[in-house]
């Protein structure tokens, strides 16, 4: 069985097929940094990571893009509040937001495209639309017609029309006079006064929320992606608004896949800060839940959902947790008891492949799992498979600990590390990694974002500046960027590559 994946486009569940062989591109709108990631980013961030390990697993390249909204009214009302700059709340946010997704284990995206960063191509798709005269300008705000895009409404399933007329009594229309239709949405918003602003061919403003996902989707990835992956809360209007932008824009389909995870309620409700059931990521770990219970909690239930955090919930994950963890911990804490080989062999694939299946009891897990994962990321059913091969394992850990183990025969010994080694890697799908393990993926997170992101925003910065013709700005941005070991090659086409001296 291949994989196949619930389309929120077609409402079907659909076999996946990538666009290039064995390559797969991904867009998961990211946060707006105004505050700490809570138990909802939790959770969708965790099965998206799922699905990346999953594809990974399955020898696909996986291309994964995840945007900052780094300019939003609810960053400049912080920036108030706290007497900082709109820079300092979103700087501060997005070291918090690594520091917490690093915690719970997702791997950090290859791209984090930000979107005061990419003003030239949210500027240049806006442009595109106004020549195509599906958006139109007023005194310096601009805006899409939605009435331009036949097809609007095609992944929500909204009517158009309907809308209009449910809504009619309901739009506030001193505040959206300027608008032709209620429903048309703001591509550039003109500059309030106070406000940070940049300059663009409507007068100093700043982009809407929808454009920079277009504009960031197509920079990084090209106008049709594979999969594009979401909040169920954002296929209305963002993900909507997404489509008609880059389908009128580009005139091709923006994704072949569109997947939306479930959303999060507290012991029953609907999570919000109104209701005072609004918790953090680091209040949850603050709290004593270790980060791969979180884990498990959020992959024990189908990921389209609801999710309900509860305690007798959490604590019950929390044991399950405890069981695969001490199955998990054999061989990293117990190698030497076992006469396991060394843990840094399990990285060198051929040997691994030989030591693996050294018994064929566990090719039939070792499908299973492979077939629920398919099966439109069944993580629940995948999960009684870790628990079926985890069992052994715990009882032997149990021994150990217990102090009454005595050697086992050398071919259940051998049996014994193979359901180990199927265990470490199918756990590793899944994200779930042994408490007792170095974490050898954080270092490289970070080794990758420092280094990455920050080129690739300075060359951007750079980029813009030669178009403004701030000669001396950019010759800065490579003399500081050579000072750290990177060189810039500037390519014929006006695109710029970079090495590492
Ligand atoms: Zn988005």
């Amino acid at each position: 069985m291949s994989l196949r994946l619930t389309n929120t486009l077609t409402g079907k569940v659909e076999n996946f097929r990538s666009i290039l062989p064995n390559k797969v591109s991904i867009y998961c709108c990211g946060v707006t940094v105004y505050d700490l990631c809570h138990l909802g980013h939790a959770r969708s961030y965790i099965v998206w990571d799922v699905l990346r390990r999953l594809l990974i697993w399955q020898g696909y390249k996986v291309i994964f893009v995840q945007n900052f909204t780094d300019i939003d009214d609810k960053i400049i009302k912080r920036a108030e509040e706290e007497k900082i700059s709109m820079e300092e709340v979103s700087e501060k946010n997005i070291n918090a937001f690594f520091k917490d997704m690093d915690a719970i284990g997702i791997l950090r995206p290859d791209r984090m495209p930000r979107a005061t960063k990419s003003l030239n191509s949210i500027r240049r798709i806006i442009e595109e639309l106004e020549q195509k005269g599906a958006a139109y300008s007023i005194d310096g705000d601009v805006y899409f017609a939605v009435k331009k895009f036949e097809s609007y409404g095609k992944l929500s399933g909204r009517n158009l029309e309907e809308q209009q007329k449910n809504a009619a009594g309901r739009i506030d229309l001193n505040q959206e006079s300027k608008k032709i239709s209620p429903f048309d949405f703001a591509l550039w918003k003109k500059a309030k006064s106070g406000e940070p602003s940049f300059n663009s061919p409507w007068g100093l403003g700043r982009p809407g929320w929808h454009i920079e996902c277009s504009a960031m989707a197509r920079e990084e990835l090209g106008e049709t992606i594979d999969i594009h992956l979401g909040g169920s809360d954002l296929i209305f209007p963002h993900h909507e608004n997404e489509i008609a932008q880059s389908e009128t824009a580009n005139g091709k389909e923006l994704a072949n896949y569109w997947l939306h995870n479930g959303m999060v309620n507290v012991s029953g409700q609907k999570m919000s800060k109104s209701l005072g059931n609004f918790t953090t990521i680091r209040a949850l770990l603050n709290s004593g839940i270790s980060a791969m219970t979180l884990r498990l909690f959020v992959l024990q239930a189908n990921y389209r959902k609801p999710l309900d955090f509860t305690q007798e919930a959490l604590e019950a994950a929390a044991k399950g947790w405890e069981g695969i963890n001490s199955a998990l911990s054999i061989g990293f804490n117990y190698s030497n008891l076992m006469h396991w080989p060394k843990e840094q062999k399990i990285k060198d694939k051929a040997i691994y492949k030989k030591l693996k299946f050294n018994d064929n009891e566990f090719s039939d897990l070792y499908q299973r799992f492979n077939d629920s994962m398919n099966d439109d990321l069944n993580t629940s059913s995948a999960l009684a498979v870790i628990f079926e091969l985890a069992r052994p394992l715990r009882a032997l850990s149990n021994k150990i600990k217990r102090g009454s183990f005595k050697s086992v025969p050398e071919s259940e010994n051998k049996k014994l590390y193979s359901r180990w080694l199927i265990l470490y890697e199918l756990t590793n799908v899944l994200g779930l990694k042994a408490e007792a393990e170095d974490d050898d993926e954080e270092a490289l997170n970070k080794q990758k974002n420092i280094n990455k992101n920050e080129i690739e925003s300075a060359i951007r910065e750079r980029l813009l500046a030669k178009k403004e013709k701030n000669f001396k700005l950019a010759d800065q941005i490579r003399e500081n960027l050579r000072s750290k070991g990177i060189e810039l090659i500037d390519k014929p086409n006006g695109e710029t590559d970079w090495l590492l001296k």
